[in-house]
C-alpha cells in the first residue's frame, strides 16, 4: 500500500523487473550450451514469481512479457532474432505467458488479502485497547456516582468525599486518555502542521520541568547543555508535548530521590538531547516496541499510563525531521535520545 503513495516509487518495480530479466538472461547465456532452452525458462519463471510476490501484478506481467522476448531473442535458435523455427517453442511461450499471468494474479490477490487481514487485525486490536482504556474509568465513575445516589442517606461525609474523590480522579484519567488519543490521531495523520521557530534549549527544558514540578518530588535533576549549543528550530507547543512525555516517563518509572539527567550537545550537525533516569529500566526485547501505539511493558501495569505517550513523541519528533531512540540496562534505568536537525549557518 505504501509503495503507491510514495512518488517516484512507481517505476521502481518495473526497473527491478528489467534487472531481473537481464540477470536471468545472463544466467541463461552461461548455461545455454548445457541446458535445453525449455529448462532455462524456469529461471524466468522464478523471476516472475519473485516480482509478483514482492511488487504485485503489473510488474510481474511486465516481467513475463520481457522474459518471453529476451528468451526468444537470446536463448532460442536462431539467436538474436525474434523468429522461431521450432514450432514447439510457440507452445512454451504461450504456456509461459499464461503461467506468468496466473501466478502474478494469484500472488497479488494473496498479497492484497494479507494486507487486508493485517489492517483488520490492527484495527480491532486498537479498538479493543481504546475501549478497554475508556471503559475502566467510566465504570469506576458510574460506580462511585451510583453509590452516592443510592445510599445518600446512609453515607457519612467522609465516605461521600471518598466516592467523589474517586469519581474526580477517574474523570481526570479519562480526560488524559481522551487527550492522548486525540493527540495520537492529530500527530499520526501525516498532515501535522508544525510552525518552527528558533528556540533556546535551556528555556525549553526549563519550561518542561516547570510543567512537571508537581511530579518531580525530591529528585535530583542535573541539566548539562553544552555551551556551543545553537538554537533549535521547533514548533514549541508540539515539541513540549514530545519532551513532557519522555521526562514524565523518567519520573514515572523511577523512584523518588533518584537522579534524572538531561543533557544536550551538538553532534554531527545535529542537536542530540538525552533524558536519563536511574529507575526500573526496560528489557532489551521491549526497547523496539515501546514506541508503538498502546504498547505498555508488563511490569508497568502498576503505573498509570495509556501506552500512547512515546508514540506521540515519536510522531512529533519525526515530523521535525528528527529521531528518538532508547537505551537501557534493565533494573538500572533508561536513556532516551532525541536527535533534531540543526539549520546550517
Ligand atoms: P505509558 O503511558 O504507558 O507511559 P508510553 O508510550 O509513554 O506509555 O511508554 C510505553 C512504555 O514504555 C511504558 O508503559 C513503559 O513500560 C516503558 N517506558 C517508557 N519510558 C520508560 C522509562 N523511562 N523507564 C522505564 N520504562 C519506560
Amino acid at each position: 500500500m505504501q509503495e503507491t503513495k510514495m512518488p517516484g516509487n512507481k517505476i521502481y518495480p518495473y526497473l527491478i523487473s528489467v534487472g531481473f530479466v537481464f540477470v536471468m538472461t545472463l544466467l541463461g547465456e552461461l548455461v545455454k550450451k548445457k541446458l535445453e532452452p525449455t529448462n532455462i525458462v524456469m529461471f524466468y519463471l522464478l523471476a516472475v514469481v519473485i516480482v509478483a510476490i514482492r511488487w504485485g501484478q503489473w510488474p510481474a506481467i511486465m516481467t513475463a512479457v520481457l522474459s518471453v522476448l529476451a528468451f526468444d531473442f537470446f536463448l532460442v535458435p536462431p539467436y538474436l532474432t525474434l523468429n522461431v523455427h521450432d514450432f514447439e517453442y510457440l507452445f512454451t511461450f504461450g504456456a509461459f505467458l499464461a503461467v506468468g499471468l496466473i501466478v502474478s494474479t494469484l500472488t497479488s490477490k494473496v498479497r492484497a488479502q494479507i494486507i487486508q487481514r493485517q489492517t483488520e487485525k490492527l484495527h480491532s486490536a486498537l479498538l479493543n485497547s481504546i475501549s478497554h482504556d475508556l471503559k475502566t474509568p467510566l465504570v469506576s465513575i458510574t460506580g462511585a456516582l451510583s453509590a452516592l445516589l443510592d445510599n445518600a442517606s446512609k453515607l457519612n461525609e467522609q465516605q461521600k468525599n471518598e466516592l467523589l474523590e474517586t469519581a474526580k480522579g477517574e474523570s481526570e484519567r479519562l480526560d488524559r486518555i481522551v487527550n492522548n488519543i486525540l493527540d495520537m490521531a492529530r500527530t499520526e495523520s501525516g498532515v501535522l502542521r508544525i510552525a518552527k521557530k528558533p528556540c533556546d534549549l535551556r528555556d525549553f527544558i526549563g519550561t518542561c520541568l516547570e510543567q512537571l514540578k508537581d511530579k518531580i518530588g525530591s529528585r535530583n535533576i542535573k541539566i548539562n547543555i553544552s555551551k556551543d549549543m545553537p538554537e533549535v528550530n521547533v514548533d514549541f507547543p508540539f515539541m513540549l508535548k514530545a519532551f513532557l512525555n519522555v521526562i514524565d516517563n523518567a519520573l514515572k518509572y523511577s523512584l523518588d530521590g533518584s537522579a534524572i539527567e538531561i543533557g544536550a550537545s551538538c553532534i554531527n550537525g545535529k542537536a542530540r538531547i538525552f533524558v536519563r533516569d536511574y529507575g526500573y529500566g526496560i528489557l532489551k526485547e521491549d526497547l523496539g516496541r515501546i514506541f508503538n501505539k498502546f504498547y505498555r511493558v508488563q511490569h508497568a501495569e502498576n503505573v498509570l499510563g495509556t501506552g500512547l505517550g512515546l508514540s506521540i513523541s515519536k510522531n512529533i519528533i519525526e515530523a521535525h525531521g528528527g529521531h528518538i531512540s532508547a537505551e537501557s540496562i534493565f533494573g538500572k534505568g533508561a536513556t532516551f535520545i532525541i536527535e533534531l536537525p540543526l539549520e546550517r549557518k
